[in-house]
């Protein structure tokens, strides 16, 4: 798929200008790598009013395509909508497997996949991981909110991976390293616990609700084996 551009009106939030930007709705990171850094470092949504100079990051939907690293990730601004089912693009698609598609409500998160799969990683696995640790960065921060976290830091020489977690009112930044055993055992879950979604069509969400939910699962699955285990 190549890259795709439309022209996209903007009313200048400082000075009420209409102007125009060009922005792009597809990318495809296979045939352009200086469109993935622009990506990554934010400059492929930077617009500036030329009427007044002002300047901000444009949000609309954008859909990222890597072949070689087999993974598109649809970035649709505050969606909050599990699944999406683009009928045009599984059509197009359908000859294609094992693709991981990924829908995501902002751009921390969107950066966040690309790194995971560029990796060479599962996010699921990397969902649930993150989420096992953001409890224990809530135990050692003494009930302080851990809000969102991000994979920050993936080493497989060293056997670990790091997290970005920001935490309390003024959501100051916590990184929290684990061993990738953790991960590991992430992995077995989500064989256990999340084949149905493997299967699934069109984009899928996969953040800390989704961790949650599983979670939930696993822990309430292991209760039932240990009460069984007592009966016997
Ligand atoms: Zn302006």
């Amino acid at each position: 798929m190549p890259e795709k551009k439309v022209n996209k009106a903007v009313v200048c939030p400082m000075c009420g200008e209409l102007s125009k930007a060009v922005v792009y709705t597809s990318v495809n990171a296979t045939v352009s790598k200086s469109q993935r850094k622009k990506i990554l470092d934010g400059s492929l949504f930077a617009w500036k009013c030329p009427s007044c100079g002002y300047s901000a990051r444009l949000t609309y939907p954008i859909l990222y395509n890597d072949m070689t690293n087999r993974f598109m990730i649809y970035l649709i601004p505050k969606i909050d909508r599990f699944q999406i089912c683009d009928k045009k693009l599984e059509e197009k698609y359908r000859n294609l497997c094992n693709i991981n598609k990924r829908v995501v409500a902002d751009f921390n998160a969107f950066k966040e996949k690309i790194f995971i799969f560029e990796s060479g990683l599962d996010d699921m696995a990397v969902e649930l991981t993150k989420a096992v640790i953001g409890q224990t960065v809530a135990q050692k921060l003494e009930g302080a909110e851990v809000q969102a976290g991000f994979l920050s830091m993936y080493d497989r020489e060293s056997n670990t991976m790091g997290f970005t977690y920001f935490t309390g009112e003024k959501m100051t930044p916590y990184v929290q390293t684990a061993r990738l055993e953790i991960y590991g055992k992430s992995k077995e879950i989500v064989e256990q616990f999340a084949v149905k979604d493997k299967k699934l069509d069109g984009f899928i969400k996969i953040d800390a609700e989704w961790a949650d939910n599983i979670l939930y699962r696993y822990k309430r699955a292991r209760k039932i084996e240990k009460l069984n285990k007592i009966k016997q």
